[in-house]
């Protein structure tokens, strides 16, 4: 089965307003276009000027790996939060309340902190970009993804990115923000804990916001390029 990496990216007078990606099948292609196309210009911040939708073909075996498993934390404020995340962190690094700080610390970033297990450095090459993982999609049919934009697609896109990270050997641990500042939910996620749900991770309406990886630190270019390049469906591993 050839399958089909689909990206679009949108802006205004050369700002960045909007992007997805979505990896499908031949048949799929040209609805998902179409689709994409819609939806850069309904975006809420503004009216694109310029679209760019791009197709590639995905050489080779594509990469599976299942949806790590929901669960929810019981987190009445952020303090609870904290302790909820230092405690899961606590026995992959001990550096664990320092990663706490730095991503309460960050926003407006792009992509994630990449945090070293033992020493509590960061490894990203660009530290006001961070690394954006990219070339993912969940595996079921398109039918069957929820609407984009509603509270379930927020989930479920938070639950493709953190299963593909979570599937590097190299990756301990991921906690994550929302930049939303109506949005008070994070996660942190484990391959053996699975997605943990934070409630109440920063105050409403903070701007606050920001991933964070913790890393074993073995071959950090070999897993960037993972992040970045490898193209991976997640859920439906047949
Ligand atoms: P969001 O959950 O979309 O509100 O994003 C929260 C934060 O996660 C952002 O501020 C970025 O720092 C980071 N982030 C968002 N998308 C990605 C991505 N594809 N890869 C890595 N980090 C991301």
């Amino acid at each position: 089965m050839s399958l089909f990496s689909v990206k679009m990216r949108s802006s205004a007078e050369g700002v960045h307003i909007s992007g997805a990606e979505r990896i499908v099948e031949a048949d799929e292609v040209a609805d998902v276009c179409a689709a994409m196309s819609r939806r850069a210009l309904s975006h809420s911040k503004g009216t694109p000027d310029s679209i760019t939708v791009t197709v590639a073909a995905i050489d080779g075996e594509i990469m599976r790996v299942p949806a790590l498993a929901i669960t929810e934390a019981a987190c009445e404020d952020p303090r609870e939060a904290r302790d909820t995340v230092i405690n899961t962190l606590a026995p992959l690094t001990p550096h664990a309340a320092d990663a706490w700080e730095l991503l309460t610390g960050v926003r407006d970033m792009r992509g994630a902190i990449l945090f070293h297990a033992e020493t509590g450095h960061r490894l990203e090459p660009d530290r006001a970009r961070g690394v954006r993982v990219t070339s993912l999609d969940a595996a079921a049919a398109t039918g069957q993804r929820p609407e984009a934009g509603s509270g379930k697609a927020r989930v479920t896109e938070a639950l493709v990115l953190a299963s593909k990270v979570a599937h590097h050997p190299s990756v301990l641990a991921e906690v994550c923000i929302s930049d939303d500042p109506g949005y008070t939910t994070g996660y942190v996620a484990t391959k053996s804990l699975g997605y943990v749900r934070v409630p109440n991770m920063k105050p409403a309406g903070s701007a606050v916001g920001g991933r964070l990886f913790i890393v074993d630190g073995r071959d950090t270019g070999g897993l960037i390029h993972y992040l970045e390049h490898t193209p991976v469906l997640v859920g439906d591993t047949e």
